[in-house]
């Protein structure tokens, strides 16, 4: 965790238990507003002067000192005394999406509550009830949030074991005699959430001794909070995770419909990270195995069997039924080295990680098998080209051109100052000109969302005028006036047709009403689609990762109607929301419909979650050519300008 992550966290802290105790909210607001501001800054405060941090506009003097005092200390005075008053469990109660510092404070002073268990017990005897403006719908709206929090305490957003990963990565990678360092497992599949990280290590040849070293560099790393296993190949231990929640963790007014998107560490202070060092001989077969999924690999030992042969971690072996493994009696492997040596072996085309869960991959594979220079059904599906002479048994096809990072050229979904992002419209379009985009569009929220400062209809149009005198000036980069418009509880869109028409982008998304029946959502979402103006669904479901279900609509029925209409369906990247998910996203395009991978940029950190989304497009077998953000600039407006003419 950097200096100004700990910095803004005591920061926040300081502000949640100022509100609890019912001080000046002036005051408390100052530190949660200080609290982003040093989590915003690109320097690192610790190396900051004084003088450097007063000129920091919403940094006082007395902030000033207790953030040097952190800096120089590890602690803040201020916040020790205010600990003494706050018993800690309110802290944890204020991680329950739906409880704010006002009705955490109201339980407990009014119920003398102080901890989570003692929270439920008073929601199911009713006690809870007879506080002051706490009805039925707010109860239940706590008691899922409870049963959300839990749930999510055993795994971890992917972006944020991410970080964690790449962290343990870089500090390993150019140890003496490392030839190899890959994090494994879901994460490598790029599962929305992880419970574990396995992070695997190979050594070079002839390097073995430094192993050791190895390990004691990656327990002793900055982050360990706890070793649980200290071995000569194998360790493990649990590090510490960032527990900014980006956007959902900013302070927010109590008993709105976002009042749900409070912070909570979901996983807790900690994950449990393992290392393992593995030779480089077997590193193909041990990626395999540590990667997963378990169905995935349970399938290709049994494909390997029915070779007559065995696969395990050390590598892909001749079945001869010996009792002792074979790669404890000095066989030598069929295959072991590379992920494609094994694959190839078994007679599949290499699978990217995120399709290793048993959905049919296999199968798809081996329609990929085509042996090179030696098979007639090759010629056959070339169309009886003959296939170039090459190394006999090496695979010519692959069925997976999946999307990849590099193919986005676009981002179609992000905002600016003018409603909740932090950047005006310049910066955005200069941060996605240096990304390598060709288009940006500036895509604000609607009116209804006065949480998220959406525009009135006279707003939007100065905004449109904006934008456009922008556009005129950038070069590079094609900037696009839009509006993430709210699509409202029946149906309609939030601003009239006349204005909608006026923009080059809408992306239509639901963002209230979050908890209307599966039948409503989908008729809600369909009227959505079937408008001619919009080109883009966002976020479909708005559910948010361990913390809130969202929409539960027939995904059937829109996916019908998104190929019927041409309207993408997007895979908004932010590892909060990851929406549509995965399974959605086959779902999809298996219906014909394309796809919108966006970062719903609100601060520059965001365009980095691209990575999150174009994973869960290749969790859904997602091609380039099906996602509008890889289209060349003019195949990409033609589209946009749909309905407009
Ligand atoms: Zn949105
Ligand atoms: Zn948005």
């Amino acid at each position: 965790m950097s200096a100004n992550d700990a910095v803004a966290g005591r920061l926040e802290t300081i502000s949640q238990m100022l509100d609890l105790l019912g001080e000046d909210s002036f005051r408390a607001s100052a530190h949660a507003r200080a609290a982003r501001l040093i989590e915003g800054l690109s320097t690192d405060v610790s190396q900051m002067s004084r003088d450097e941090l007063l000129a920091i506009k919403g940094i006082g003097a007395k902030m000033a000192d207790k953030i040097i005092e952190f800096v120089n200390t590890g602690s803040i005075e201020e916040e020790q005394e205010l600990r003494a008053k706050v018993p800690a469990g309110l802290l944890t109660m204020l991680t329950i999406p739906g409880l704010g510092p006002k009705t955490v404070r109201a339980i407990w002073t009014t119920l003398n509550i102080t901890d989570l268990p003692a929270l439920e017990a008073a929601i199911a005897d009713g006690r809870l009830l007879t506080l002051p403006r706490m009805g039925e719908k707010a109860v239940e709206k706590i008691r899922q949030g409870i049963e959300f929090a839990k749930q999510g305490n055993q795994r971890l957003w992917l972006g944020r074991a991410f970080e964690v990963a790449s962290r343990v990565v870089a500090h390993v990678r150019h140890l003496p005699g490392v030839a190899q360092v890959m994090p494994a497992g879901s994460l490598r599949r790029g599962k929305e959430t992880v419970g574990d990280l396995d992070v695997l290590v190979a050594m070079k040849h002839g390097h073995d001794a430094n192993a050791p070293t190895v390990m004691d560099a990656f327990r002793t790393m900055p982050g360990v909070v706890a070793v649980l296993a200290a071995g000569d190949s194998k360790s493990s231990v649990r590090m510490e995770i960032n527990h900014d929640l980006a956007r959902w963790g900013a302070k927010k007014k109590e008993d709105q419909e976002h009042a749900a998107e409070t912070p909570a560490p979901a996983a807790g202070p900690s994950i449990q990270v393992d290392m393992r060092v593995l030779p480089l001989d077997c590193w193909g077969a041990a990626l395999m195995y540590f990667t997963g999924s378990k169905e995935h690999n349970v399938r290709l030992r049994e494909r390997a069997l029915s070779m007559g042969l065995t696969l395990s971690e050390w590598g892909l072996f001749p079945n001869d039924d010996h009792d002792t493994p074979p790669h404890q009696r000095g066989v030598k492997p069929v295959a072991a080295a590379t992920e494609e040596d094994v694959y190839h072996a078994l007679g599949l085309a290499w699978i990217p990680p995120e399709a290793r869960e048993d959905r049919g991959e296999i199968e798809r594979s081996e329609l990929g098998t085509v042996k090179v220079g030696s098979d007639a059904k090759a010629r056959a599906r070339t169309g009886g080209t003959p296939v170039p002479p090459a190394d006999s048994g090496k695979i010519a096809t692959t069925p997976w051109a999946l999307i990849e990072l590099g193919d986005i050229k676009a981002e179609l979904h992000a905002h600016t100052t003018a409603s909740d992002g932090s950047l005006s419209i310049v910066e955005l379009a200069t941060e996605a000109k240096s990304r390598g985009f060709h288009t940006i569009a500036v895509t604000d929220h609607s009116q209804s969302s006065t949480i998220a400062n959406g525009l009135r209809p006279d707003r939007l149009r100065r905004h449109i005028d904006a934008i456009r005198e922008a556009a005129s000036q950038l070069k590079g980069i094609t900037l696009l006036a839009g509006s993430e418009v709210d699509i409202l509880a029946d149906g309609s869109l939030d601003y009239d047709d006349d204005l909608l028409a006026e923009l080059d982008v809408i992306v239509a998304s639901p963002h209230a009403a979050l908890t209307q029946d599966g039948p409503t959502a989908t008729n809600r979402l369909l009227k959505a689609i079937e408008h001619p103006l919009v080109n883009i669904l966002g976020h479909p479901t708005g559910r948010l990762i361990n913390r809130r279900k969202g929409l539960e609509p027939d995904m059937a029925a829109l996916f019908a109607a998104a190929s019927a209409c041409g309207v993408a369906l997007e895979i908004n990247a932010h590892w909060m929301r990851l929406d549509l998910r995965d399974t959605h996203v086959r779902g999809a395009l298996d219906a014909g419909c394309l796809i919108a991978i966006d970062c719903d940029v609100h601060e520059k950190a965001d365009y980095d979650n691209l990575a999150f989304g174009v994973m869960t497009g290749r969790r859904g077998w997602l091609t380039p050519a099906r996602c509008v953000n890889t289209w060349a600039p003019a195949k990409l407006h033609a589209w946009l300008k749909r309905g407009r003419d």
